[in-house]
């Protein structure tokens, strides 16, 4: 589900985040949905990004009082192969 927009949908469409310890802590975007601890997922999209930093989502889904929101990914706006090529060449 995304933290956003809390609409369901297959996990391939959603980016999966998880968070940094820090102070604050800090959300990342987890490319390779590998790293351990806990997950939050949200739609790839500047509304959903938008949306969720404007609720606090971030906060909430990983259960901490502060947290850094994720940088938006550039690749946001591509299309999802374009996206995907770039995700796996790390740019
Ligand atoms: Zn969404």
């Amino acid at each position: 589900m995304c933290i956003a927009c809390r609409r369901r949908g297959p996990q391939s469409a959603l980016l999966r985040l998880t968070v940094q310890r820090g102070d604050p802590p800090q959300a990342v975007v987890d490319v390779r949905r590998r790293l351990p601890g806990r997950g939050a997922w949200i739609h790839p999209t500047v509304e959903c990004w938008q949306a969720a930093r404007k609720k606090n989502a971030f906060a909430r889904a990983f259960r901490v009082a502060r947290i850094e929101p994720p940088e938006i990914p550039r690749w946001i706006h591509h299309s999802t192969e374009e996206r995907v090529h770039q995700m796996e060449t790390n740019q």
